[in-house]
């Protein structure tokens, strides 16, 4: 969406509200979040609605991952279309009047709504086995035999994202591995920690590492806690890059968040670098 049709979408309040709730309606169908009846009513001049059948009264954002920042529906279709354009929380803060707290927490929201809730289980459990370049992991001199290799300790793999066909893996710096076996194919190691100096970065997508360190770099580090969100952001970013972001975002965020969403999020403020 370009900016012509955009500014149609927030010329007052009442145009991007109908936008979000045409938005979220096509997504998943408003319905009581009390007892999932989905005959409902129009209360409060439209703000609320109500079930008949067991009487509550709700907005009809409730549930969504919309509704875990409370801003208005301009507010959420600026953030939005900032967040497509990559600005920092600080430009969205300034841009749209909201608090630097909130513009954080409304990106968080919004990494969220993207992972869905990988972003709250940080990586997927995967099969690895190491090998250094001359075979068996450990094997005096690398001589080992080249077939085989060590699992890899479940606490040494920080995170792992499946990209299509490619595999993306971060573990502590320390591990020295030559390259990672994934599903039987060989990653090699494409960061030596010299942009991350606490992390190894495995990867056999050429062209996926390159375009998320870029991103990267401009935050000063990371929150290892907030890394999985940051990664499933770039996957996104590189899975649909050539793409109109605006409505895939906002489709995202006007989905039903998995119960326990946002009171369980584990917090980590360890550095990255
Ligand atoms: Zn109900």
């Amino acid at each position: 969406m370009n900016v012509l049709d955009f500014e149609k979408l927030v010329r007052n309040e009442k145009t991007a509200k109908h936008y979000v709730l045409t938005r979220c309606s096509m997504v998943a169908g408003l319905h009581c979040p009390n007892c999932s009846g989905d005959r409902l009513y129009e209360v409060e001049n439209g703000k609320r609605r109500r079930c008949p059948r067991c009487g509550h009264t709700f907005n009809p954002f409730a549930g969504r991952y919309l509704n875990n920042v409370k801003l208005s529906a301009s507010e959420w279709l600026w953030v939005v279309k900032l967040f497509e354009l990559e600005s920092s929380a600080t430009v969205i803060a300034s841009e749209t009047g909201i608090s630097y707290p909130t513009a954080l927490k409304t990106i968080d929201t919004i990494r969220c709504a993207i992972a869905e809730t990988r972003c709250l289980n940080g990586g997927a459990p995967g099969v690895f086995e190491a090998r250094n370049r001359g075979g068996r992991l450990g094997a005096p001199n690398g001589n080992g035999a080249s077939g085989d290799a060590e699992p890899v300790a479940d606490d040494t793999v920080l995170y792992h994202l499946e990209l299509g066909n490619d595999c993306l893996i971060l573990t502590e710096r320390s591990p020295e591995y030559g390259y990672l076996v994934c599903g039987e194919r060989k990653i090699e190691v494409v960061d030596h920690g010299r942009s991350f100096p606490r992390l190894r970065v495995y990867c056999s997508a050429k062209g996926f590492w390159p375009f998320a360190k870029e991103r990267f770099v401009k935050y000063h580090g990371i929150p290892l806690g907030k890394l999985p969100g940051y990664l499933e952001e770039m996957s996104f970013r590189w899975l649909n890059r050539g793409t109109p972001l605006f409505d895939l975002i906002l489709e995202r965020l006007c989905r039903y968040a998995p119960a326990g969403t946002f009171t369980k999020r584990a917090r980590d403020e360890q550095l990255v670098h």
